[in-house]
């Protein structure tokens, strides 16, 4: 699989070269400006002591304290880490955000963890970080395989080593703790509001689109859900353990599918959506390049590729997961006309509301849900018409446009401070 930082690295070129950066700026971008890498020990249930391996990469803090989830995932590596921090640094900046860019990871498979261990796991990697991270420094939030209640446990452990309570210091808590009900949907949402845009740029109806997913968590499965309450039909869904498509054209209910996809008593469950017989099963690769309209990559990097670009049938990519498509996919989707709608645009939604509710906790005030969502929609609205024009003026694809955009934001930030 392609190193993702190299693939971030190509799409800062691309746009770099549209409208010539300069050198100093752009070495400035090329690398991140801290990496820590720390070791978390983790009494195991059986008495054993295991040692976890956990990164935090704060990539760029010209715009404000840095800001990015964090990631569990067994395949967690520090170019992982490294990319994302960068695609953080440059979506806060799409999207208008007083942020910088940051990213953390672990080295796990939390699904095979209990719930004890993870909750050590989640406190030594506060304990490990806690003098790098907090509410004007670094401010963390969920990713794949991390939850509001990991971001609880780290909330509490922060604020246990501050000697006060900090809300601020995480985002995607709780309720109960300073977390808001808009954000778990936010991610989702954000890039929901572009689908609905896209679809009314083109005049089609929601009963008139079928749309395909990847990955049934968080960002996807909450996807799938919205666009099947709009009335868009829903013809393939996956997870890690493979994908299923509606058999007779009808669709698939995504909420049925995730009640059957629970257990109990878990935090992540070992089930999957390939267990709904009704359905055909098939892998993740048929999946995305299966018949539909809308594709949605909402799990993991390097899924849209060199191998399997040709083939895909959508003509709408909107990617909630981060770096989904290589560079060199990106050109064959150019050249077959498919619009993709970048990842730092389209999950961009996720960290909107994350400053929703920092913004909240330092000011120690709270919104209804549905003032958060009007400032959602109107902030997803609004970039994505600063990228339209951005493409029109350059003549580039809404990735390229989009990265223009923060690279220009970027910069300004990095003169007004004297650094360049
Ligand atoms: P999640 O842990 O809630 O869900 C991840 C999903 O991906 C699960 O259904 C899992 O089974 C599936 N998955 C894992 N490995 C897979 C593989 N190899 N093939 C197919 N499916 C696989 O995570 P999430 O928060 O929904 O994040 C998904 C993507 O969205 C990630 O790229 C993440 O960086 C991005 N994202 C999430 C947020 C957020 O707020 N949660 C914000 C911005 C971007």
């Amino acid at each position: 699989m392609k190193n993702p930082f190299e693939n971030a690295m190509q799409q800062l070129t691309n746009a770099a070269d549209v409208i010539g950066v300069d050198e100093n700026v752009l070495s400035l971008l090329q690398r991140p400006q801290q990496i820590h890498e720390i070791a978390i020990p983790v009494k195991m249930d059986n008495g054993k002591l295991k040692t976890f391996r956990g990164y935090r990469v704060q990539y760029n803090n010209a715009r404000g304290p840095y800001k990015g989830g964090i990631r569990f995932h067994p395949m967690v590596d520090i170019d992982e880490v490294k990319a994302l921090s960068f695609w953080m640094t440059i979506k806060c900046a799409v999207v208008g955000l007083p942020y910088g860019g940051s990213k953390g990871g672990v080295e796990v498979d939390p699904r095979e963890l209990s719930k004890r261990e993870l909750q050590e796991l989640s406190r030594g990697y506060v304990r490990g970080l806690y003098l790098e991270i907090g509410p004007k420094i670094d401010i963390p939030a969920p990713d794949v395989y991390t939850n509001e209640q990991i971001m609880g446990w780290m909330m509490d452990q922060y604020s246990l080593l501050k000697g006060y309570t900090s809300p601020g210091s995480f985002t995607g808590k709780p309720v109960e703790i300073g977390g808001i009900t808009a954000r778990a949907s936010a991610t989702a949402r954000g890039g929901f509001i572009l689908l609905e845009r896209m679809m009314k740029k083109l005049n089609k109806k929601p009963a008139e689109m079928r749309v395909a997913v990847q990955g049934f968590g968080n960002a996807g499965y909450t996807f799938a859900c919205l666009a099947y309450d709009a009335g868009y039909t829903i013809v393939g869904v996956s997870d890690s353990k493979g994908a299923i498509v509606s058999k007779n054209g009808k669709g698939i209910n995504p909420y049925d599918v995730f009640e059957r996809k629970q257990e109990k008593g878990k935090i992540y469950c070992d089930k999957s959506v390939c267990d709904m017989k009704e359905y055909k099963a098939v892998t993740n690769e048929e999946l995305l390049v299966m018949d539909c309209d809308v594709l949605v990559p909402a799990a993991i990097e390097n899924q849209i590729t060199a191998e399997n670009a040709q083939d895909i049938k959508a003509t709408t990519v909107i990617e909630l997961a981060n770096g989904p498509t290589t560079p060199e996919a990106d050109v064959v989707l150019h050249d077959k006309g498919v619009v993709v709608i970048p990842d730092v645009l389209a999950n961009a939604g996720g960290v909107t509301v994350s400053y929703f509710e920092w913004l909240q906790n330092i000011q120690n005030t709270s919104w209804s849900e549905s003032e958060t969502n009007r400032k959602l929609s109107e902030i997803m609205t609004q970039s994505y018409e600063q990228m339209h024009k951005s493409a029109e003026k350059y003549n580039v694809n809404y990735r390229t446009a989009s990265f223009i955009l923060a690279i220009e934001r970027i910069t300004s930030a990095m003169e007004g401070r004297g650094w360049v």
